[in-house]
């Protein structure tokens, strides 16, 4: 008897384009780390990008208080979800928003991906960037091309490369895709930046995708949009995964230019074809969030100010180990570059990012992601540092008693991990440098504490 399924039809079965899209570094560096950790190895994790902090305590309240809600909500969202958010997207991009301008999905990824999916469009993308816009884009059977950034201006995009791109991009639909506070970089765009990209946006009629998830993580609370500069062209995507620590609640926002109804239709359509809508409860939850009262100021302010302290503490120890990052101005990355390292890694057989980031893991138990997983060329030496290796409700609980003082006492109390994880790694990288030039032991990589 024929067995089934025949070897052909299962390579039949998935699509070409789906079938391409390679697994997630975040999962091999995940992989990899477990069998390490199986293997009696301390990892230190700086790989995955999860909030660290608890939902707000009256959030989590209005949740417990609309367990009982069960039924199917209307596909853009639920009214009072839609106003609340219509006025938190006027607070903080500085632009007008109305609740029929506003849809609501399971993630704001999901709603990028539905805007992709209905619109085919090729998407004008900085590198580097977020790891799913363009899987995504394949997916939807669009077209990336990248916008090249370098170091000197913080990994951003500059007018020319913009200008640059959008020709090179051609006629039809285009898409720049900005994402500030940033994910893999910390860095956020200052309204100079925002208001010279919104006039090449403007005369190249590009649509933006400002995706804001991390808005309410500028460390100084001072969260900048394009749509203030350029609202007619700008979708604006957050949520609740990010600030609120609601990853797992799956609730995101979309807000949609003013003149964008027959977009809005189609959103809601695909919508309607395949989540229906996000659980009822958590949209309940999701209006109080919005409102940002009670507790949440005051979550907020410490949230920041121990992020800010420890990004700024890492960032300080891994330019004193000759490691090139600045400052973090938002959110809970940094994007090191072992550039100034080459010819001492090169030492080592090191000329990827890749075999950065796996020589580290395997040599010391850090686990950082590789530049090349966010669109950077495989020989940059970039990587992708997430500092959120800590216990987020016992920081909050300090800081509440202590005034919200975040000193490197306390920030070497509360965060021990990701002290003694940087300390390994830039031990890693002092005695890799200290090779080359001779003074080293000749085979092996001491790991020392540095300061
Ligand atoms: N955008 C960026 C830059 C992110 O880092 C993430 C999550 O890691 C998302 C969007 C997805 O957020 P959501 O949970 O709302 O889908």
């Amino acid at each position: 008897m024929a067995h089934f399924p025949p070897e052909d039809s299962l390579q039949a079965f998935i699509r070409p384009e789906i079938a391409m899209i390679p697994p997630s570094a975040t999962l091999e560096i995940n992989e990899l780390s477990m069998k390490l950790e199986n293997e009696g190895k301390t990892i230190y994790r700086f790989g995955f990008g999860q909030s660290p902090f608890p939902v707000p305590a009256s959030v989590v309240e209005e949740l417990r208080k609309h367990a009982h809600r069960k039924e199917y909500l209307p596909v853009q969202g639920l009214g009072e979800l839609r106003r609340e958010a219509a006025a938190y997207l006027t607070r903080k991009t500085g632009a007008p928003w109305q609740a029929s301008r506003v849809l609501v999905g399971p993630g704001s990824k999901e709603l990028m991906f539905l805007l992709q999916l209905a619109s085919r469009a090729t998407l004008l993308l900085p590198a580097p960037s977020w790891v799913s816009y363009a899987p995504q884009a394949a997916v939807a059977g669009g077209r990336v091309e990248w916008i090249s950034t370098r170091r000197e201006h913080r990994w951003q995009v500059q007018p020319e490369e913009l200008e640059k791109a959008a020709q090179a991009a051609g006629s039809g639909t285009k898409v720049l895709v900005l994402n500030t506070p940033s994910n893999p970089t910390g860095h956020a765009y200052e309204r100079g930046n925002l208001c010279e990209l919104a006039e090449v946006c403007r005369k190249n009629d590009l649509w933006v995708l400002s995706d804001e998830i991390y808005g309410d993580l500028h460390h100084e609370g001072n969260h900048v949009s394009i749509a203030a500069f350029y609202p007619e062209g700008t979708f604006v995507t957050t949520g609740l995964s990010k600030w609120a620590g609601a990853g797992g609640w799956r609730l995101g926002i979309m807000g949609l230019p003013a003149g964008a109804h027959s977009i809005a239709h189609s959103l809601a359509a695909l919508a309607s074809e395949t989540f229906s809508c996000v659980a009822s409860p958590v949209q309940w939850a999701a209006v109080q969030a919005f409102r940002q009262e009670g507790d949440v100021p005051v979550f907020l302010d410490h949230s920041r100010c121990f992020l800010k302290a420890l990004g700024q503490w890492v960032a300080t120890s891994l330019r004193q180990a000759g490691i090139e990052t600045e400052d973090p101005a938002g959110a809970f990355y940094l994007f090191p570059d072992f550039e100034a390292h080459r010819h001492a890694l090169g030492a080592k057989k090191i000329e990827t990012s890749a075999a950065l980031c796996e020589h580290l893991l395997e040599e010391t138990g850090v686990a950082l992601l590789p530049g090349s997983a966010f669109g950077m060329p495989g020989t940059s030496l970039t990587a992708r540092l997430a500092y959120v290796n800590f216990d987020g409700e016992a920081v909050l609980e300090r800081l509440a008693r202590n005034g919200g003082a975040c000193d490197e006492a306390v920030l070497r109390e509360l965060a021990p991990d990701v002290i003694k994880g940087i300390e390994t790694l830039c031990g890693w990288s002092r005695a890799a440098a200290r090779q080359v030039i001779g003074d080293g032991p000749a085979d092996t990589i001491s790991v020392e504490s540095g300061n």
